[in-house]
Parts: C-alpha cells; sequence; structure tokens
C-alpha cells in the first residue's frame, strides 16, 4: 500500500510548496518599519514611516502566522525595520511561540533596546537572536549606521547572552573599502568572545543607489581576508542556512559567509516574508506580493487565506536575477522588507 508522506510540524500533513518542489519551512515576519538607525546599506536618511493603521495588528499578525503554521511552516524569525522598536513584541512572541506546529522564533535586531528586552523576550519563549554589528571601530559604525551607538549593540549582545539567549550570532554586511578591512578584526573579536559572526554580502536594497557589483566583497574574497589569520576550512552546515559555515584553525573560530550575490542558495531555499503591513513576498528580491491584510479587515476565513498565501508560495521563481542582465531593483529597501 503506498504511504503517503505527511509533513513535520502540525501534524495536518500540509505543505507550502512552489512550482520548483521547494517546500517553506521558515517565515520572516516584519514587525515594523521603523528603524532607530539609518544604515547606509538598507534605508535612507530620510524617511517616512509606515502610519501605524497600516501595519498589522498583533491579533492579525498572530493569526496570519497561525496560517502559516497549519500550512507547514515551524520557524519563525521576527525582523523589520527594528523589531523591538514594536511595543507589542514580548506578547507577539509569546504567542507566536504558543501556536501549534511553531518549534522556534527568532529575532534580527540591531540590538540597542536589548538591555531591556532581552531577559522579557527570554522568558516569552523567544530562542535565538541575530545582532547586526558592521563594525568595531566607533567612527565607522557611525558612518555606517548613521547613529553613534557601538557601545549600545556591545551591550546588547552582552544582555542577550546573560539573559539566556541561544544561538547569539553577529551579523555584519561587508561593503568593500568601507569595513572590509575589518574581517580579521572581527574574527579575532569573535573568538575572544566566544561568537559566531556571519558576513553578507551587500545585497542590492539599499535606498540610496549605492549598491555596484564592485563594492560586494564575495565569499571568495572573505575567506581570503580569514585566511591571513592561518588555515580557513569548512565547517559541516545545516543545509537550509543561508550561510556556509568555515573555522579558522588555530584562532578556534567558526564564522559563517552569507553570499547571496555570488554563490545564490535559491535552490534550496525554504523561506517566505510577511511585511509588516501584511504583504506575502516569496523572495527578498520579488518585484510583485500578496496582500492579505485586507482580506483578514474583510472578514476572510482561514481556509480562505491558506488558499491566498499556497498560491503566493506556489508562484516563487527559480530564484533571483542579480547576476543576469535583466535584473530589476525590488522598489521596497530592506528596512520595508524584513530581512
Ligand atoms: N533592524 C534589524 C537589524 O538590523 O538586524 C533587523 C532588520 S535588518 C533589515 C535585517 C538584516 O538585513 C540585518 O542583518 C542587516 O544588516 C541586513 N541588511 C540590510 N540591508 C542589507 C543589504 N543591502 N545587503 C545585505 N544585508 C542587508
Ligand atoms: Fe535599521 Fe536594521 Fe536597516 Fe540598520 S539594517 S537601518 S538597523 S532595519
Amino acid at each position: 500500500m503506498a504511504v503517503e508522506p505527511v509533513a513535520p510540524g502540525t501534524g495536518t500533513g500540509e505543505v507550502l510548496i512552489d512550482r520548483y518542489g521547494r517546500v517553506a519551512r521558515k517565515l520572516r515576519v516584519s514587525l515594523t518599519d521603523r528603524c532607530n538607525f539609518r544604515c547606509v546599506y538598507c534605508m535612507p536618511e530620510h524617511v517616512t514611516f509606515m502610519p501605524s493603521d497600516e501595519l498589522l495588528t498583533a491579533d492579525e499578525i498572530v493569526r496570519i502566522v497561525g496560517v502559516f503554521a497549519r500550512l507547514g511552516v515551524e520557524k519563525v524569525r521576527l525582523t523589520g525595520g527594528e523589531p523591538l522598536l514594536r511595543p507589542e513584541v514580548v506578547d507577539i512572541t509569546r504567542r507566536i511561540k504558543a501556536i501549534p506546529g511553531i518549534r522556534t522564533v527568532s529575532l534580527t535586531t540591531n540590538g540597542v533596546r536589548l538591555p531591556q528586552l532581552a531577559a522579557p523576550l527570554k522568558a516569552a519563549g523567544l530562542d535565538g537572536v541575530n545582532v547586526s554589528l558592521d563594525s568595531l571601530d566607533a567612527g565607522r559604525f557611525r558612518l555606517l549606521a548613521r547613529r553613534d551607538q557601538l557601545e549600545a549593540v556591545l551591550e546588547g549582545i552582552r544582555a542577550a547572552r546573560a539573559a539566556g539567549l541561544d544561538p547569539v550570532k553577529v551579523n555584519c554586511v561587508v561593503m568593500r573599502g568601507v569595513n572590509d578591512e575589518e574581517i580579521p578584526a572581527f574574527l579575532r573579536w569573535a573568538a575572544e568572545e566566544d561568537l559566531v559572526v556571519r558576513f553578507i554580502e551587500f545585497m542590492p536594497l539599499d535606498a540610496d543607489n549605492i549598491w555596484e557589483r564592485r563594492r560586494v566583497v564575495t565569499l571568495a574574497e572573505i575567506l581570503q581576508r580569514a585566511e591571513t589569520l592561518g588555515a580557513v576550512e569548512p565547517v559541516a552546515e545545516d543545509p537550509t542556512s543561508p550561510a556556509r559555515l568555515f573555522r579558522v584553525r588555530g584562532l578556534g573560530v567558526t564564522f559563517g559567509v552569507i553570499a547571496s550575490v555570488s554563490r545564490p542558495f535559491c535552490a534550496a531555499c525554504d523561506r517566505v516574508r510577511l511585511t509588516a503591513e501584511g504583504r506575502v513576498r516569496n523572495c527578498l528580491f520579488a518585484t510583485t506580493e500578496t496582500d492579505l491584510r485586507d482580506l483578514v479587515r474583510r472578514g476572510a476565513s482561514d481556509d480562505e487565506l491558506a488558499a491566498v498565501v499556497r498560491d503566493a508560495v506556489w508562484s516563487k521563481w527559480a530564484g533571483h536575477l542579480i547576476n543576469r542582465p535583466g535584473f530589476v531593483k525590488p522598489e521596497r529597501t530592506m528596512h520595508r522588507i524584513g530581512g
């Protein structure tokens, strides 16, 4: 007798699958487009944020995540904008963690509000946190974030660890001529602090059109910089993670590289995104979106929402076109997508 495959997670057996056979297990939820930084690679210096009534309410977020969970999503990452600026972030975390089928809830943050929020978030069930930190030099940090907050971010990292969040990872976007010379310093610091740093290739999602191919420091170049500290070897990695992992032998530090531009991982992508105003984006670089907020506000049932979500994921393309001549930069910049 033939046995039907049953997906892990909710027990409903449903999976969110696209036309290329990829199954979405991870959902990134943007809680807000607001931010207390103005990172040059992510957003403009002067910006008008979405009016708050355009954002999904906490109840709407929890309901929509429940629909995704029913369709086999198991891991949720809260992001933004800066997710810790959302007043209900602790409550949203607790409620999402309680949804049947959701195994982990994690968060990506600039870290500034972690000293106040790390412990309540941990108590609410938050698993891990990724903290963005692009320079250990105060002047360069100010240049990149357009805010003088290096010490606050370092304090946030300490607070996350003290609260027992696990894992605590550091994300560092590398831009040629800006912070690429700091790669060895970052690795030495990560070794001292016993932290995993993930270097991210600069992607064309900035606001001021500063992205140029020559500004991208590729995986190969990042490894060359790391090799100045000793032999670098690959480490076995989670095949669903966008980061390739390496170790600097001798220094005893493991680090990751997210090579979205030079080595796209689209074929193994298991992610889908929900923007702060309730649109499904099936790819970071998608040029179309599917609105759920209006459906929710017009009284759609969970079954109706699930049908729309299934279609949105089904139509995901094979991969982004950054390396093709026809590449069209998405209208949304990173802070409005939810990285
Ligand atoms: N505010 C939070 C933070 O900075 O961690 C969460 C939102 S931020 C948009 C999520 C991640 O996207 C951060 O690690 C950030 O460094 C990264 N990011 C933003 N713009 C990027 C770009 N153009 N290329 C690569 N990574 C980018
Ligand atoms: Fe804000 Fe994060 Fe974008 Fe920096 S990367 S401007 S902290 S949303």
